[in-house]
């Protein structure tokens, strides 16, 4: 069955499914909308096993052709909105995706491509609009690939991961269990669609309760409050960069938030300090959560007892994870630091066309997250660092041999290394050193552009 049947088993008809600044989509619009999408993409030639990317803004369009994709076998490949072509180009290409939906501004520079390229934007909406509906099939096997999503190790450009149906439905199930999901639940919804957390976590976790999605534009923290508040909101997720952007908030400002069960965080360390001011500011304890896009979401506090500042938990149900000491390949003893290896029906199936790095990232029949961790005497885990060497701002990756090999492109830079610092704000902060060539004087804006 396919991800999309799944979901729907819990959609009322007449309930909000999605609701923008601009309009209130229920599930029975979305339904006929995502009918339509398919009808769409048929027409545009794809069908099973085709990749379709999408690099759009946050708009109903994306999230119809993501389910209409899912609802009938296209595999979809979502992009972070500010690549640009260059960057879109190997995604393309590398993926071999047959269609691209891309932001209208990127669309001239990639026409050369096999890849087909439709600007997003009011011209697709009206395509959308005026699609033949299509019936979406009910049998798809629980193995069919549904999305490709792009990540990097330290070696190189970023790799294809490949998830099954059936991994998107074991992300987004063990957490349904853990965090209580119900129909009543209002998520406000301020993360990138075009990543795991803001797409599985949020979006297909809401849907798989058919619950409702009230989607901000992009993040402020004031106005997310004021929605957590006035809209019936009772779920908020964020990166720890939302909560430190919540507690910069003046501190005369003042909300209550009692109708909200659940504030969680992830894709990078929620600082303890922001934990226990957050609580003492809002009276919400954040219950903090792990995972990467290979696996899924794999460690939470728990929801019931206590949510330990600084540690990410325990296994979701579903997922196996252990902490194993490098060296030795056994597993680690209680609160001594080795990798977090994960194993489960979340763990993907590999990276396109790259059996190597799939072979070295499954070797022993565990995903080797690269993350160092430890459990500490009451089994709950701790990240403390990653083996891998990659910087994560406002819970973004940012890969230092992709920033190092765009600063040796300028004629005046002979060498260049990167690194991440700590930030109040971001987490991290990307810092750059480059030695330049004899004589040559640069200025630190023509480096950051
Ligand atoms: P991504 O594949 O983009 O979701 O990035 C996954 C990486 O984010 C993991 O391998 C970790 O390094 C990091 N990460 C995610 N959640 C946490 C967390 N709660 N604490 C520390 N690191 C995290």
């Amino acid at each position: 069955m396919s991800w999309l049947q799944r979901m729907r088993a819990c959609w009322r008809e007449e309930h909000p499914a999605i609701v923008t600044d601009e309009e209130r989509i229920s599930y029975a619009e979305l339904t006929q909308r995502i009918r339509r999408a398919a009808g769409w993409l048929g027409a545009m030639g794809l069908s099973r096993g085709d990749v379709v990317a999408l690099q759009m803004p946050r708009t109903p369009a994306f999230l119809e052709l993501h389910l209409a994709a899912l609802g009938t076998g296209v595999v979809t490949l979502p992009l972070n909105e500010t690549y640009p072509p260059r960057e879109l180009r190997y995604y393309l290409e590398d993926s071999g995706a047959r269609l691209a939906v891309v932001l209208a501004d990127n669309a001239p520079e990639l026409r050369d491509l096999d890849t087909r390229i439709v600007p997003a934007g009011p011209g697709l909406r009206a395509e959308l609009d005026a699609a033949d509906p299509m019936d979406l099939p009910d049998a798809l096997d629980d193995d069919t690939i549904a999305m490709v999503l792009y990540t990097s190790g330290t070696t190189g450009r970023p790799k294809g991961a490949l998830l099954t149906h059936d991994n998107l439905r074991a992300c987004v199930e063990g957490l349904h269990q853990a965090w209580r999901w119900s129909q009543d639940d209002v998520i406000v919804h301020a993360l990138p669609l075009f990543h795991v957390h803001g797409l599985f976590v949020a979006q297909h976790g809401a849907l798989r309760a058919g619950a409702t999605a009230r989607w901000m534009s992009r993040f402020d923290p004031a106005r997310a409050l004021d929605l957590l508040q006035n809209d019936g909101g009772t779920v908020f997720m964020g990166v720890p960069t939302f909560y430190s952007r919540f507690l910069a908030l003046p501190g005369d400002r003042r909300w209550t938030l009692d109708g909200v069960r659940l504030f969680t965080s992830g894709s990078a360390p929620l600082p303890a300090r922001d934990h226990q001011a957050f609580e003492a500011r809002f009276g919400h304890r954040i219950l903090e959560r792990y995972g990467m896009t290979e696996v899924g979401i794999v460690l939470t506090n728990p929801y019931e007892g206590e949510r330990r500042p600084g540690a990410v938990g325990f296994p979701v149900p579903g997922a196996d994870v252990r902490v194993f000491d490098v060296q030795t390949g056994q597993p680690a003893e209680p609160d001594q630091v080795g990798e977090v290896r994960i194993s489960g029906p979340s763990v993907f199936q590999g990276y396109l066309g790259r059996p190597d790095a799939t072979a070295a990232a499954l070797e022993g029949g565990w995903m080797h997250s690269g993350d160092l961790g430890f459990v500490d005497g009451d089994g709950y885990i701790h990240i403390v660092g990653r083996s891998k060497d990659m910087v994560l701002s406002g819970g973004l990756n940012v890969y230092p041999s992709e920033v190092e090999a765009s600063l040796l492109e300028h004629p005046a830079v002979s060498a260049a290394a990167v690194v991440g610092v700590a930030d109040p704000d971001l987490g991290e902060r990307v810092v750059a050193s480059v030695v330049t060539a004899m004589g040559a004087v640069v200025q630190p804006d023509e480096m950051r552009a």
